[in-house]
């Protein structure tokens, strides 16, 4: 057990996280540039969020064979996913295939939850605590803490009183919850929610999903891979790769050029009803207007609005379901399996929160306005104090004592979503104002990632021991994040997480930045090329 700080507590990059972007980063950062790292990690075992996210019908979104790592031609040789989209469980077979492949377990810490990270200003390094008292002391502070990490259970009365069990679904227990003969309640019907009312109410005796807003759903129609396709994939990985690094969100389809109004309405039911039959998020890439345009927009939303009508045979529950008062993808767009045909069974209920609010829980279940409902067990898929909320709880101080806390109380600031002011030597992987969740996420990390890997590396060269931007051009960046948030629908949406607004209190800036990828690599390259413009090196 480490508890002091010595010699071998100090180290020349500590990586916080141990997910997609924390072992990537410790492959860069130790095996390429030959520093000496350490990665921190709360859970006991690698797989970031989907360490956590164990929940029924947990899946990625993204399909499988782009929901990889791109940087190692070996790795995607060596690798084969089963389905379309990789459940939590193989993606956490996947994290702990290259956990191996490259020996990364031996410079992580598990059971280190970091409680307190302090820049210490006469050493120009970071001191690091754990919850256990262990003490840790970098040149370079990286997080890869991930931007959905931190679990969300809504402040309800009375919670702590509940008799039976309850679970948020971003912390989901390891050993499998039993719902066997349980009457379950289910609050949140996001992207987890939409995916684990359909297991939930096909293994429970009874549940209640407990909608506030109603959400647009497209079927993902996962299926198992076929041997061709696993082949055509190894084979066709470089293009694969161009590809996917060339398009705005990181993802395996083209957004199309076309836009809504370019097609009469009979071409338009068409091209969606193909989309809903391929099934997946290319449903939002049928036009290149569906996330500016607020008519174009309609166009999909009555589109799957008469989808749900049509697929949901209880009418009152049809009603509740497509009563959807936000433009379509201007939320993150859930893909599902089989959530709408799930409310046709006879062991399922549905609340509108809108209509009967939740007065308070009490020992035995919920209480709305006008019923009760007894339960043994509550699912919280009630989202993420997301992006900021990850990083705040590092409880970070940079220099003159500065709290990130303090610095962020109006939101988020940051230069490129890769560092801030005040806090030299902090890199913050897939941090606010960058593209990260409004993309293929590991496309993103391995962006930053290799940023940083390159400043780093840079900076050795060049004898340089502290980089640190300033606030003039984080102020610059958050302008031109609202500006290019400004062209699409995505800020006007209430209640959105990527706003803050789905968390009471939380300052409301739209925290990614919407210009895709290629553009935004574009702009990290230009400053790269420009002597790191923007930070200053000493
Ligand atoms: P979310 O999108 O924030 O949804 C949370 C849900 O809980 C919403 O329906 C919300 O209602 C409801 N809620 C929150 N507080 C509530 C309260 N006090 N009372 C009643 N309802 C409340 O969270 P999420 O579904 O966990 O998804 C978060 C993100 O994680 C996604 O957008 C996606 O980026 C990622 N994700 C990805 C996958 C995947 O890859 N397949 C799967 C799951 C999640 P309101 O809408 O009214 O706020």
């Amino acid at each position: 057990m480490i508890n002091d700080i010595s010699n071998n507590n100090t180290y020349d990059a500590i990586i916080v996280g141990a997910g997609f972007a924390g072992l990537y980063q410790l492959i860069c950062l130790r095996d390429q540039l030959g520093l000496k790292c350490l990665i921190l990690e709360t859970g006991d075992d690698v797989g970031g969020t989907w360490y956590w996210n164990r929940y029924p019908g947990a899946r990625c979104d993204t399909e499988s064979h782009a929901y990889s790592y791109y940087f190692s031609d070996e790795l995607l040789k060596e690798w084969s996913w089963t389905e379309r989209y990789p459940g939590h469980a193989e993606i956490r077979e996947y994290i702990n295939f290259v956990a191996k492949k490259f020996d990364l377990k031996k410079d992580i810490l598990f059971n280190n939850k970091v409680t307190s990270s302090t820049f210490n200003e006469s050493e120009n390094n970071w001191s690091l605590i754990t919850e256990n008292g262990n003490q840790f002391k970098a040149k370079y502070l990286i997080s890869a803490v991930g931007c959905l990490s931190n679990a969300n259970i809504p402040n309800i009365k009375g919670l702590n009183t509940f008799e039976g069990k309850y679970y948020h679904t971003g912390n989901w227990p390891k050993n499998d919850v039993s719902f066997t003969n349980k009457k379950v309640g289910q609050i949140g019907t996001g992207s987890t929610g939409i995916q684990a009312v359909p297991v939930i109410a096909a293994n429970a005796k009874h549940l209640t999903v407990f909608q506030r807003t109603a959400n647009y759903s497209v079927p993902a129609r996962n299926q198992p891979l076929n041997d061709d396709f696993k082949e055509h994939v190894k084979a066709d990985y470089k293009n694969y790769r161009e590809f996917l690094k060339r398009t705005p969100n990181g993802h395996p389809f083209d957004i199309s050029e076309r836009l809504v109004s370019d097609v009469n309405e009979d071409e338009r039911n068409e091209i969606y009803e193909k989309a809903w039959e391929k099934g997946g998020l290319q449903f939002r890439a049928t036009f290149q207007d569906l996330v500016t345009n607020l008519d174009a927009n309609n166009t999909a939303a009555e589109f799957i609005k008469q989808k749900i009508r049509k697929t949901v045979l209880n009418n009152k529950f049809a009603d509740i379901l497509s009563d959807i008062d936000h433009p379509y993808a201007g939320k993150r767009p859930p893909i599902d399996s089989h959530y709408f045909e799930a409310f046709n069974r006879d062991n399922i209920n549905l609340v509108d929160l809108r209509a009967d609010p939740i007065k308070h829980i009490d020992e035995k279940g919920i209480q709305t306005k006008q019923d009760h409902f007894d339960l043994d067990i509550i699912v919280f898929a009630t989202g993420y104090d997301a992006m900021t909320g990850p990083l705040l709880n590092l409880n970070i101080t940079g220099k003159d004592n500065l709290k990130l806390s303090d610095y962020w109380k109006e939101g988020p600031k940051t230069y490129l979503g890769l560092q801030i002011a005040g806090f030299p030597n902090l890199f913050t992987i897939t941090g606010p104002g960058s593209p990260s969740v409004l993309t293929n996420m590991p496309m993103a990390i391995e962006q930053h990632v290799e940023w940083i890997r390159d400043c780093i590396s840079h900076m050795n060269k060049k004898g340089y021991s502290l980089i640190e931007t300033n606030n003039k051009v984080s102020e610059e960046w958050g302008q031109e994040v609202n500006k290019v948030a400004n062209k699409t629908l995505l800020p006007k949406v209430k209640h959105s997480w990527y706003l803050g607004a789905n968390i009471p209190g939380k300052p409301q800036v739209f925290m990614p930045y919407a210009g895709g990828l290629p553009k935004y690599n574009d702009i990290c390259n230009d400053v790269k090329k420009n002597d790191y413009l923007g930070f200053n090196l000493s």
